[in-house]
């Protein structure tokens, strides 16, 4: 996956980043794949361009043996229900003005579920990221943000993905509740055989949750390998500053 960030407004004098270059890594159902480095490493970059949000100038993305970076629009239909992002604002990411039950359902019912069928499955998902179900009928503003995260957790996996894309999913909440996201995103891993691409800027949170990490450094991956070997014997000088920065 490679990718130049050019775009228009303030970058529109000729001023191209290469935000992310030569980034090639395989994530295994049933694994979180950590995407660690410093803020404007390339981290979003990567994780936007696996899921298609951004369109990478060359290299291959691949779903099983499937490569997804040329399709169109109706092409790629089936291939975005398989990879489901969860991101960093929960409250920003949900409808305000819709219930929790609507905002879950709203994905299955767009695909052509009977609507009444996806409030069913809502609740099912409700029991899934242990909130109760009465939350079907309430609003986001009536939830605190590690609850809201939850839903955000639960309206992904309403599509049944097979690979969860969450861009620092839990940076916006305080580190109790950090740890119990964290602990449902293990869980579900396992649970539903999901492969995890954990992004996070805290090298701490990696340690606790990814089976293996890739460290990114100014759009290139310096190391990537089991998360244990990587931080009890980092390889790259990088790495061992980020670690050593660790308070
Ligand atoms: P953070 O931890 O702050 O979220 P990141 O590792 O996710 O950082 P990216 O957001 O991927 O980093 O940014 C990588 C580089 O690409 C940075 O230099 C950034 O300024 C640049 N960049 C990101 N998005 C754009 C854009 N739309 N247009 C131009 N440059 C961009
Ligand atoms: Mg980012």
């Amino acid at each position: 996956c490679k990718t130049y960030s050019t775009g228009g407004g303030w970058f529109s004098k000729a001023r191209v980043v290469k935000a992310a270059d030569d980034v090639t890594f395989t994530l295994h159902r049933g694994e979180t794949l950590g995407l660690v480095g410093e803020s404007g490493s390339g981290k979003s970059t990567v994780s936007r361009c696996v899921v298609r949000l951004l369109d990478s100038d060359s290299g291959e993305i691949l779903i099983g043996e499937d490569a997804i970076q040329d399709l169109n629009t109706a092409e790629l239909a089936p291939y975005r229900k398989r990879i489901q992002m969860v991101f960093q604002d929960p409250f920003a990411s949900l409808n305000p003005r819709k219930t929790i039950g609507q905002i879950i359902a709203d994905g299955p019912i767009a695909q052509g579920m009977e609507p009444a069928k996806a409030l069913a499955k809502a609740a099912e998902l409700l029991d899934l990221v242990e909130l109760p179900r009465a939350a079907l009928d309430r609003y986001p503003h009536e939830f605190s943000g590690g609850q809201r995260q939850r839903v955000g957790i639960a309206r992904a996996l309403a599509h049944d993905p097979e690979i969860l894309v969450a861009d620092e999913a839990i940076s916006a909440l305080d580190v109790s509740v950090q740890a119990q996201i964290l602990d449902l995103l293990d869980t579900l891993k396992v649970r539903l055989n999901l492969a995890i691409l954990f992004v996070v800027h805290d090298l701490r949170v990696a340690a606790q949750v990814c089976d293996r990490v890739i460290v990114m450094q100014k759009g290139k991956v310096v190391e990537m390998g089991v998360t244990k070997t990587v931080f009890e014997a980092p390889s790259h000088e990088y790495t061992k500053s980020l670690i050593d920065s660790i308070p």
